[in-house]
């Protein structure tokens, strides 16, 4: 057991027993299960927070990813532009729609570089869509990304998996393009306690196309099969605790943000470490990772262990680099070379100060 976990649950949970305990049993005492007013309260409550026409609750970030792309028409012989770096999922989507996924290089700040895409578009004649990955928490400037696509008329699916609440000039990520993918991952920013996700849209016919998608392709009036599809609905439990927890959403995020602010301070200027790059005064930063680079990052990491603080590296081998997946083709040197040096450092609502200050205190400590 950790003194200082990477996440905590448990006192998550033991903080806010009686509300989860008492949306338990509100719902099972009704026996509303599948596809009932829980879910579509969630979804209401969720599209007014995000400011968006429509929100379906799917069964995790990669359901939304695939059904986003299968809704927007992408398929065989449809090329789609993914960032070298993100959760695996975001390209196994792309994959498993039938299309092929063209990777593109990171920048500094972690999300894909945009300066690339141009040439990546003129390079082949059949790219059709493009998913910008807003990682960690900072948006992808998608006032460029947006410009770009319109000029080449290609869809956009924004992964906000790791951006609930992140925005540019105060618009929410996943709103700026054509269908905006969450992940309800219980240890996102905003999580159920399982697999859980949401795509939003203001487009009335991907919404209705994902509706029909997530259960399996069936008209729920007539009974009729459409398409192919999957059962890949939000639970109804899970979504009533997902309103639960939307109603303290800001609360949680400005607590994030608070923590950041911390080490962003305490930490400028020790050792060689790079701190997460957020200038623009235009971007509102959501926290979901605070990372830090550091040529001795799993000297850190070892270090901090054995004071019983618990750090993660998201990811070590990046997922085009695992060879059963046959995505190597190219090399990506920003990617290379930030892998080796990221590290992430505890940071959730639940996190205290004095725990906060440990961390900073061991971090400084071993930079001696
Ligand atoms: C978590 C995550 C996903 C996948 O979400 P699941 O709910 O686990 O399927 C996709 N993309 C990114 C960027 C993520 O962080």
């Amino acid at each position: 057991m950790h003194t200082i976990p990477f996440a905590n649950p448990r006192r998550a949970y033991s903080r806010n027993k009686d509300r989860i305990l008492a949306v338990f049993d509100r719902v099972m005492s009704a026996g509303n299960l599948i596809l009932r007013k829980e879910l579509s309260q969630f979804e209401d409550d969720f599209a007014k927070f995000i400011n968006v026409k429509y929100a379906v609750g799917v069964s995790s970030g990669y359901a939304s990813i695939y059904m986003a792309l299968r809704a927007s028409g992408v398929s065989t012989g449809d090329a789609v532009i993914v960032p070298v770096h993100t959760h695996v999922s975001t390209c196994s989507a792309v994959i498993n729609a039938g299309a092929t996924p063209v990777l593109i290089d990171i920048d500094e700040d972690f999300n894909m570089n945009i300066n690339l895409l141009e040439e990546l578009i003129n390079d082949r004649k059949d790219i059709k869509a493009i998913i910008p990955v807003h990682m960690n928490g900072l948006m992808c400037d998608m006032r460029e990304i947006m410009r770009v696509a319109k000029n080449y008329e290609l869809v956009v699916i924004e992964d906000a998996c790791q951006a609930v609440g992140a925005s540019i000039e105060n618009r929410f990520a996943g709103t700026w393009s054509n269908a905006g993918c969450f992940s309800f991952y219980p240890f996102k920013i905003l999580g159920c306690y399982g697999d859980g996700g949401c795509l939003i849209t203001n487009d009335k016919d991907i919404e209705s196309i994902v509706r029909l998608l997530r259960f399996n392709g069936e008209d729920r009036e007539t009974g009729e099969y459409k398409f192919h599809g999957c059962s890949c609905t939000l639970d109804n439990l899970q979504a009533a605790f997902l309103s639960m927890k939307l109603f303290g959403l800001d609360k949680t995020l400005s607590r994030r943000r608070e923590i950041a602010e911390t080490y962003n301070i305490q930490l400028s200027g020790i050792g060689d470490m790079i701190l997460p790059i957020c200038t623009d005064v235009d971007f509102l930063h959501s926290y979901q990772n605070y990372v830090i680079r550091s040529q001795y990052r799993d000297q850190i990491q070892k270090y901090l262990l054995k004071k019983g603080i618990e750090i993660k590296v998201h990811w070590r081998l990046p997922y085009y680099k695992h060879t059963r997946l046959n995505l190597l083709s190219k090399t990506y040197p920003v990617m290379e070379r930030i892998s080796k040096e990221i590290l992430s450092l505890p940071i959730y609502s639940e996190l205290e100060d004095d725990e906060v200050a440990i961390i900073i205190n061991s971090i400084k400590n071993f930079f001696g």
